[in-house]
């Protein structure tokens, strides 16, 4: 209740302070703590919330080495951790040590600027004067020498070595090697502008720059839109070998044949399968709905909303359209409050007979298989569906803007399997979804909260090593949907990445393949 009151939950991927767990987070942890200690009255604190919130989707890949941590000083039960962390006025951020003892108060961040990137810069600046011990999961930040960089490959295996070349002040590369740090197969190091050596040989003239010296002694410059962190961390976290820590390493794609019941069928990954599409109605109509018996109150209107939105908007085949259009209708027809899911199913199955009408029956993945059969599949289906679905509707021009959103907020509300999933997206909806007004930002709205949810779990157990969650479309796939802003950091350019969205989900794109 406590975590409900306050400015943050748990899917901000914040660490909630308790009493609880204030012991065992803040004291004696291998990874460095920052607090943020505020009471969920003050406005300061709720205007300060999104940049706190934004700093930890920001820093999410640092966590092994720093964690980002709250507590709502305004809670009855947190009165004692405030007291003895001697805490005063609201918000106070303070950065804890790893291995802090019990009677450690933490560095408080005096007179910290609200603003994402200067909060990162204060953070490197403590680990970096951060002293024994030191966190193991933190990588070395110091500038690395000529000598350092000749001997490397001496003691080390990693495939890639990626050197960045600044000068003193810029933060870009230690920050490049705390988003790296949970991926494995590749160091990386950063080389100032004086160590006039290294800078001669690889003949360094742009500063920053990023560089792969390999063992040979060869070297290739880094390809980026953006001499910028976020473009060399996207670059460097895809580069061939790279795998994310604890993730099993990459097997051949024979392996992967043989590790999943069905034959693996070849497939573009740029673009979307009518399979996938037809897959995931197959199991939302035939096996997520059907655990529940009776559908009534609003499950019933949610089924409603959801299948006229298939009817008006789902770019299907004309025998699929048929079924889907006499389902509403069947639906739309149905005075009555409640429904057996036995006489939905026999509309879904068009026992009438209704004639060129069917939804075929089974699974079959293609742009959503997974490497396991327990990766990918189906949710991977129901997020291909709305994203086309936004699409479709933004393309008629003259829908009610929260339409599809709604009808989906409802579905994943009332029947989507993962109920840890559908809280969080209850809650993302219940956040934003208000603000939506035109159907351009419906489809945008929708596109945010994917890479809400993808930076959320990614690293996840549940993540496919061969399809790793990334904040999508990456530069290399849409090179214009990226920009550089004036302050250095990484930024969305909306309307190319609009215009993206609108071809790769558009209706005329959809591919054919392997449907029966
Ligand atoms: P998916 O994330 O399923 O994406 C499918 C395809 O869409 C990708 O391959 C890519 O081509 C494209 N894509 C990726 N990002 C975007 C984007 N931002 N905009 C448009 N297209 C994009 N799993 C959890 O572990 N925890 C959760 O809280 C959770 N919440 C979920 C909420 C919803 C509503 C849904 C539908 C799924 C949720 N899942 C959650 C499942 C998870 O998001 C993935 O669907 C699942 O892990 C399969 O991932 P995937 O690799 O197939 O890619």
């Amino acid at each position: 209740p406590a975590a409900e009151a306050g400015l943050y939950t748990a899917s901000d991927q914040i660490v909630l302070l308790s009493q609880q767990n204030v012991g065992s987070v803040l004291v004696n942890s291998s990874a460095a703590t920052v607090v943020e200690f505020y009471a969920s009255w003050c406005g300061h604190c709720i205007s300060f919330s999104p940049i706190y919130k934004k700093l930890a989707r920001d820093i999410k890949e640092w966590k092994p080495a720093v964690n980002i941590a709250a507590v709502d000083c305004a809670a009855d039960e947190n009165i004692q951790i405030c007291m003895n962390y001697k805490i005063s006025g609201y918000p106070t951020i303070k950065f804890f040590h790893a291995y802090s003892t019990a009677d450690s108060a933490g560095v408080p961040y005096r007179g910290f600027s609200r603003d994402v990137r200067n909060l990162r810069q204060r953070i490197i600046d403590s680990l970096e004067s951060h002293g024994e011990p030191w966190p193991p999961a933190c990588p070395p930040l110091e500038p690395t020498s000529e000598t350092e960089i000749n001997n490397f490959f001496e003691t080390n295996t990693v495939q890639h070595l990626a050197l960045i070349f600044e000068d003193a002040k810029s933060y870009i590369g230690r920050e490049v090697i705390l988003d790296l740090l949970q991926f494995e197969n590749v160091t990386v190091r950063r080389v100032l502008n004086t160590e006039s050596g290294l800078v001669a040989k690889l003949g360094v003239t742009e500063f920053p720059s990023c560089y792969l010296y390999y063992p040979d002694g060869n070297f290739t410059r880094l390809r980026v839109n953006f001499e910028a962190r976020a473009f060399y961390s996207y670059a460097l976290q895809r580069l061939p070998g790279v795998i994310r820590s604890g993730k099993p390493p990459p097997v051949t794609m024979e392996l992967v044949k043989n590790s999943t019941q069905e034959p693996w069928r070849p497939f573009d990954r740029s673009r979307v399968y009518m399979a996938d599409l037809e897959s995931a109605l197959h199991h939302s109509l035939r096996v997520e709905l059907a655990v529940q018996s009776v559908i009534k109150g609003d499950s019933m209107i949610a089924l409603k909303s959801y299948i006229s939105v298939l009817a008006k908007y789902f770019p299907g085949r004309p025998v699929v359209m048929n079924l889907l259009k006499s389902l509403n209708s069947w639906l739309k027809n149905q005075t009555v409050d409640q429904i057996s899911y036995k006489a939905f199913k026999e509309n879904v199955d068009n026992t009438a007979q209704v004639p060129d009408a069917a939804l075929p029956e089974g699974v079959r993945w293609v742009g959503c298989q997974g490497s396991q059969p327990h990766f990918r599949g189906y949710p991977c289906g129901v997020w291909t569906l709305f994203h086309v679905l936004t699409v479709q509707a933004s393309n008629t021009g003259d829908s009610d803007p929260q339409e599809v959103l709604t009808a989906m907020r409802n579905y994943i509300h009332s029947f989507f399997g993962c109920r840890y999933c559908a809280d969080h997206f209850e809650n993302m909806a219940r956040e934003s979804l208000e603000v939506v007004n035109t159907l351009p930002s419906s489809v945008l709205w929708l596109w945010s909260r994917h890479n809400r949810v993808n930076n959320r779990i990614a690293g996840d157990l549940s993540e496919d090593p061969y399809f790793p969650k990334i904040q999508w479309p990456s530069p290399e796939v849409c090179p214009s949907c990226h920009m550089l802003k004036d302050n250095g950091e990484h930024g969305w350019n909306e309307n190319q990445v609009l215009t993206f969205l609108g071809s790769y989900f558009s209706s005329s794109r959809i591919l054919l393949d392997y449907l029966e």
